[in-house]
């Protein structure tokens, strides 16, 4: 039985279990929504030259559980070439389950290659919104132009989603975000809108609450109808900075993998990601997407495999190399052993002009010591902890064409020079680092501020900028030019939105230099 016909198995015995359970339910009659059910709006992502993931979750009562009861309930879908949606090229059915919290993620297969299509989804008489999304060009195809956005850290209690109502005007072809969909905690700092449920996340059910309260804005939902996204995961998914790659046997852990499970869980529920659904505290999430020759993107998890975080490293951080000693361990890993040989192998292989590696964390060395002759790298949360890792990455940037990272996290823009040896200011540069800040987290800035002109101790850092916002690019053969947005504020519903910088990558010429 393959998992299509299992899962149908499933929910056919269920509903007969179910039969009377909600309300107007019967054989005869068939089941009508007395209650939109089409709250948490519509996605689509993991587009592939053939096909994409539509997603949408039924939830009538959102933030409280979704109101749907213990019964499946079957969502018709449409995929369609025109925004009316009258030339419908694919349809079919899908059992919306109680056990993943009555979403449904259709992989839609047959599609044309580097094409828009609009989609829409039907249950219990209600009509969910229209979606528009994007398939990828064939592989054997040399795209002219490629244009994306990628984004990161939407709290929601710190801002309103200014910067998604703006994402959603844009010309693209699809939208990367990089982590923090969700903040798991209790609404901090200083808030322009709170939280119907303000406890922590802990259990599936919190987690659920706290997706759907996210994706009740619309803006949000606006971001996610106009474009295929494709999405992964930092710590706030789970819980603030958590390392994953902990021992599973050990009985302390029991509560910490609890907690990853019911977060895993969600999140797979509320993205549209082909990725299978989680075993408990496992998901896999890192995966590739070409756009033909033009362009790769891997797609990195660097949350579930990571070794624990570097302890007690201010008290070390006066060490002669001013890393702690356990950054520099070999045996650490932010990866884990199999995503780091996926990646490194993938990389080596890759025929694409392009390759970009998207993922949540700061990715460059930064030294923060500011007396000239002392040294400081204390980012142990980001790849300034998983040192061996990372030159890992870079001796393979040295060979690949085009790398450029993707990052998130900072809530702020960061743009850096990727260095063979960070530690030799004179070693060649192999890649470029482009950093989106925040879609609202930590919300507008107190100061304004930018940076252009690369600091003595940090040459390597091209650009800071701390608004909120998100980053556009558009990728052509010869040269990938990224507009970092911003918008005026996320204090009000409404804001505008303008580029603060724009910085171009020429191709074969690692680094990024301003427009
Ligand atoms: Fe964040
Ligand atoms: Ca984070």
């Amino acid at each position: 039985m393959n998992r299509r016909a299992f899962l149908q198995a499933t929910a056919q015995l269920a509903a007969l279990a179910a039969v009377g359970h909600l309300g107007a339910c019967t054989q005869s009659k068939p089941f009508k929504f007395d209650k939109d059910p089409f709250t948490l709006g519509v996605a689509s992502g993991d587009p592939l030259a053939d096909g994409v993931v539509l997603w949408t979750r039924l939830a009538p009562d959102p933030l409280s559980g979704g109101g749907m009861g213990g019964a499946p309930v079957d969502v018709d879908w449409l995929v369609a070439r025109d925004d009316g949606m009258r030339d419908v090229v694919r349809s079919g059915t899908s059992s919306a389950l109680p056990d993943l919290a009555h979403s449904i993620h259709v992989e839609v297969g047959g599609l044309d290659p580097d094409r828009v299509y609009w989609y829409r989804f039907r249950a219990g008489g209600a009509e969910s919104p229209v979606g528009r999304t994007r398939t990828a060009p064939a592989g054997e195809a040399t795209p002219q132009r490629l244009q994306f956005a990628f984004a990161s850290c939407q709290n929601y209690t710190q801002g309103y989603y200014t910067a998604h109502a703006n994402l959603a005007r844009e010309d693209l072809h699809a939208v990367l975000f990089l982590g923090d969909y969700i903040y798991e905690g209790t609404a901090r700092g200083d808030i322009v809108r709170d939280y119907a449920k303000r406890g922590w996340s802990y259990t599936l059910a919190d987690y659920r609450d706290r997706y759907a309260q996210y994706k009740t804005d619309r803006d949000l939902q606006a971001a996610h109808a106009a474009f295929a996204w494709i999405v992964t995961w930092d710590d706030h998914e789970v819980e603030n900075n958590y390392a994953g790659g902990i021992d599973r046997d050990d009985p302390h852990n029991k509560a910490a993998l609890a907690e990853r499970a019911a977060g895993y869980q969600a999140f797979y529920e509320h993205m549209p990601v082909r990725a299978p659904r989680p075993q408990g505290p496992a998901l896999k999430l890192y995966r590739s997407f070409s756009y033909g020759g033009l362009a790769t993107f891997f797609v990195l998890d660097t949350r579930q495999y990571r070794s624990p975080e570097v302890a007690l490293c201010r008290e070390l951080d006066q060490t002669p190399s001013g890393y702690c000693p356990a950054s520099i361990d070999p045996t650490r890993t932010m990866l884990g052993a199999d995503q780091r040989g996926w990646l490194l192998k993938s990389l080596s292989a890759s025929a694409s002009s392009w390759n970009f590696v998207a993922q949540s964390v700061r990715f460059a060395q930064q030294d923060s010591n500011p007396e000239p002759a002392k040294h400081t790298f204390d980012g142990v949360d980001n790849w300034m902890g998983y040192v061996a890792d990372r030159q890992a990455i870079l001796e393979q940037f040295a060979s690949s064409n085009n790398p450029v990272v993707l990052s998130g996290d900072s809530h702020v823009n960061f743009v850096y020079d990727l260095k063979r040896d960070f530690g030799d200011p004179t070693s060649p540069t192999v890649g470029t680092e482009l950093l989106a800040t925040s879609i609202s987290s930590e919300g507008d800035p107190f100061i304004e501020q930018t940076l252009f002109t690369p600091p003595a101790k940090n040459p390597q850092l091209r650009f800071f900028d701390n608004h909120r916002g998100y980053v556009r690019c558009s990728l052509e053969p010869a040269r990938l030019t990224a507009d970092f947005r911003a918008v005026s504020t996320v204090r009000k519903p409404a804001a505008t939105v303008s580029t603060t910088a724009t910085f171009v990558v020429d191709d074969g010429k690692p680094g990024a230099r301003r427009a």
